[in-house]
C-alpha cells in the first residue's frame, strides 16, 4: 500500500493510507534501522498491512525526498503558509523576514496570510501589501474569525503539503479549527499558558484534509535561529534584489556601505521596500555579529 507519514512516535510511524483514507501504525523494519535511515513526518511510504483489525502495518519503503526541513523535522513540504496578524499583536516583520529567509534558502515557496484585517484600516492593509509585492510571495489578507479570506486559503493548500507558521496569538489555531476540526486547536488565552508545555511534548504531525491535501502546524515559530546563515548569502534570499544584480559597482557589493550600489539606489527611488531593505542589513549585521564570537 501506499501513504504518507503523518505521525512519529517512539518507534511507530503512523501512516495516512492514500487507498482507503486510514490511518495504520507502522513499525519500520529492519533494513531502516541498518542503514540508519530515519523516516521522516512528511515522507512518501510503501507499507504492508499486518493486521488490519487493528490497524497495524509495517514500513517497507520510503520515497526518494523533495525536500526536507531540520526544524521542524519534516519532508516533501510544498509550501509554508506563514501568519502573522495585522494588528494584536502587531505584525514583527523582522520575524516575518527571518522565516522568510529560511524558506528561500530551503526552496519551499511561502504564502504570507494577514490575519485580523478587521482590526485595522484598509490603507493600512494596502500598505503591508506594497511592502511584500517585489518579495515573491503571495500575500492574502484574512478575517479568520468572521471566516473571511479562508476559502481563498484552502485553494491554495488543495492537493497540496503546507507548513503553517507564524507568531501565538495571530489566528492559527482559529484557522486551523476551521479548516481540519480534527485537529481540535484550543484558540486563544487559556492555550497560550500551557503553550511553552505543549511545545515540548508535541511531535511534528500532519493533519489531512481530504485526501491529498495535508498541512503541520509548526510549533517553537519564535526561535527562528539563522545561525547556519552566512552573511553574504543572504542577499540571494531577497527577491526584490534580484533584478537588480550585477549592476552595482563592485561585483561582491554587500548592499550596505558601499559606494554606487544599485540596490540602495533603487530603496531610495521607491523600486524596492525600505522596510524589506532595512531588515536585510539588520539581518546581514545579526550574523557577523554572531560570527565575531
Ligand atoms: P494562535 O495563537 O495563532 O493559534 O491564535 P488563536 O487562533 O488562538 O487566536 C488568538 C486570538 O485572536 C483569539 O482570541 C481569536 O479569537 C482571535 N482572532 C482570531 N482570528 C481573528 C480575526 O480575524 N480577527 C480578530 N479580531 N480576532 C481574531
Ligand atoms: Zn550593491
Amino acid at each position: 500500500m501506499r501513504g504518507k507519514i503523518i505521525r512519529s512516535l517512539a518507534g511507530f510511524y503512523d501512516v495516512y493510507c492514500y487507498e482507503d483514507g486510514l490511518e495504520y501504525r507502522c513499525r519500520a523494519r529492519g533494513i531502516f534501522r541498518k542503514d540508519k535511515f530515519r523516516p521522516l513526518v512528511g515522507d512518501e511510504a510503501e507499507f504492508t498491512v499486518t493486521h488490519a483489525k487493528d490497524m497495524e502495518g509495517s514500513l517497507d519503503g520510503i520515497e526518494k525526498r523533495k525536500n526536507f526541513l531540520v526544524r521542524p523535522p519534516v519532508a516533501n513540504i510544498d509550501q509554508a503558509l506563514v501568519v502573522f496578524a495585522l494588528a494584536s499583536p502587531d505584525p514583527n516583520l523582522f520575524l516575518l523576514d527571518r522565516f522568510l529567509v529560511r524558506m528561500e534558502k530551503a526552496g519551499i515557496p511561502a504564502i504570507i496570510l494577514f490575519n485580523k484585517e478587521d482590526l485595522v484600516t484598509e490603507e493600512e492593509v494596502r500598505e503591508y501589501e506594497r511592502i511584500y509585492r517585489g518579495s515573491g510571495c503571495r500575500v492574502l489578507t484574512s478575517c479568520v474569525r468572521d471566516g473571511i479570506g479562508v476559502k481563498e486559503v484552502l485553494e491554495l493548500m488543495r492537493g497540496r503539503t503546507t507548513v503553517l507558521a507564524g507568531p501565538s496569538g495571530v489566528g492559527k489555531s482559529s484557522l486551523t479549527n476551521i479548516l481540519c476540526p480534527e485537529a481540535e486547536m484550543e484558540v486563544g488565552e487559556v492555550s497560550r499558558k500551557t503553550e511553552r508545555g505543549k511545545q515540548t511534548t508535541r511531535h511534528a504531525e500532519l493533519f489531512a484534509i481530504g485526501s491529498d491535501t495535508f498541512f503541520l502546524d509548526t510549533p517553537g515559530f519564535s526561535s527562528l535561529f539563522l545561525e547556519d546563515l552566512k552573511p553574504e548569502e543572504v542577499r540571494r534570499y531577497f527577491r526584490e534584489f534580484r533584478e537588480h544584480e550585477g549592476q552595482c559597482r563592485y561585483e561582491d557589493c554587500m548592499h550596505i556601505s558601499e559606494p554606487d550600489c544599485e540596490i540602495k539606489r533603487a530603496v531610495e527611488a521607491g523600486e524596492i521596500s525600505r522596510e524589506r531593505y532595512e531588515n536585510y542589513v539588520r539581518m546581514v549585521s545579526e550574523l557577523r555579529e554572531v560570527k565575531r564570537y
